[in-house]
């Protein structure tokens, strides 16, 4: 229903067409500066150099910290979240977000028909936006009351788990009802509980107390990262436990207890919104093998990855991650995880340890058991 321009929007009604429009979950917060906390956590990710070769994170500073500035007045941030399930069985061995459609323009469309059920026109009143706009979308997740932020550094949602897409619409109007965050400030990690799963899963110690070092995480290194991966990728693409991936990494939300305990019916969105991002394919039903991956063409890749997300690494990149993959073990060199990453970034290790390495107080096999009560 479109909204009056001289009203505050309705957050019943933004809530009612988010979920029709094939959303699982929204949440509405004010736009506004993000908490000193959360521009702190920037600042050290920055000054440590946790955001490796990504400097577009340098860029647009001001905007990443306070969104009025990509719509002039904006004055609320609506949040929303796309689940995607997990990899199949038989699957290429990409990560799970990576099958079918690319979820930029999956998210995108739906996003817009979102908007356009409130009555919302870009680019004036509103705008949309997936993954490539300078906004912090997992603070504005957060902030909206949408999830909490995991020791995964992953937004989590207390009944979706971890495996969702973000998007946000910033718009002028104002809301009748703003949501509140889970929890008290973003960094309390306090409904993970006792859990440390993720920290202890990931192979090259990304996850440090200062946040996600990314020269030290294989989503970064085998999507974003160009030039040679570390020696030690290939040995960290194998680790246990965890599904070996030459495409992007899913470890740490494999071992979610928050994932385990969310049913893929009841993470998946509307019927009739499916279909274009689980479409069957040849990537879902066939793993391939070595000799299919190491041999694939330009041309067998602009096919197989046509609208997909896969491209994003490029085919050199792919093919980078692919050798790696598939060279003999007594090919991997296995230096330590810092003296890993600092010598394929040549820069000086961080001077943090990681915590995953000090963590080790899983208490329970069964996930539930992980989770405060
Ligand atoms: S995606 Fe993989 S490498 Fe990156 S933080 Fe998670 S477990 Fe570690
Ligand atoms: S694996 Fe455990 S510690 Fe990590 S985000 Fe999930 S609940 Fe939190």
């Amino acid at each position: 229903m479109p909204q009056s321009f001289t009203s505050p929007l309705s957050s019943q009604q933004v809530k009612s067409a988010a979920l029709s429009a094939g959303f699982a979950v929204c949440g509405i917060a004010p736009a506004g500066l993000l908490s000193a906390e959360r521009a702190g956590q920037r600042e050290t990710m920055l000054r440590r150099g946790f955001h490796a070769g990504m400097d577009y994170l340098e860029r647009n500073e001001e905007k990443r910290l306070d969104p009025r500035l990509l719509i002039p007045g904006a004055r609320t941030v609506i949040s929303v979240a796309w689940p995607y399930p997990p990899r199949p069985a038989q699957g290429a061995p990409i990560a799970a977000y990576a099958f079918g459609r690319d979820y930029h323009q999956v998210v995108k469309a739906a996003l817009r028909d979102f908007a356009g059920r409130l009555g919302l026109a870009e680019p004036d009143v509103c705008r949309c936006f997936v993954d490539t706009a300078p906004i912090d979308e997992r603070y504005w997740a957060w902030r909206a009351g949408v999830g909490f932020i995991g020791r995964s550094g992953m937004l989590i949602v207390p009944r979706l788990g971890s495996r969702f897409f973000l998007g946000e619409i910033v718009t002028v109007l104002p809301a009748d009802t703003y949501d509140v965050p889970l929890t008290p400030d973003i960094a309390s990690h306090r409904l993970c509980g006792v859990c440390r799963r993720c920290l202890d899963a990931c192979p090259g110690g990304a996850l440090t107390s200062d946040g996600l070092d990314a020269r030290r995480c294989l989503s970064y290194l085998t999507i974003e990262h160009r030039g040679p991966l570390p020696p030690a990728a290939s040995r960290w693409m194998h680790a246990a436990p965890g599904t070996p991936l030459f495409y992007g990494c899913d470890r740490c939300t494999e071992v979610c207890p928050y994932n385990a305990a969310c049913p893929v019916a009841e993470a998946a969105p509307a019927e009739g919104k499916v279909p274009s991002v689980l479409a069957p394919s040849f990537l879902a039903e066939n793993s391939g093998d070595a000799a299919f991956w190491t041999h694939l063409s330009v041309e067998d890749y602009r096919a197989l990855f046509k609208d997909s997300a896969v491209k994003r690494a490029k085919y050199e990149g792919l093919m980078r991650n692919i050798a790696a993959f598939y060279a003999p073990a007594d090919d991997v060199a296995a230096p330590s995880a810092t003296a890993d990453a600092s010598a394929i970034l040549g820069e000086a290790s961080p001077a943090a340890p990681s915590v995953a390495s000090a963590t080790t107080d899983k208490t329970s096999a069964e996930g539930q058991d992980l989770l405060p009560r």
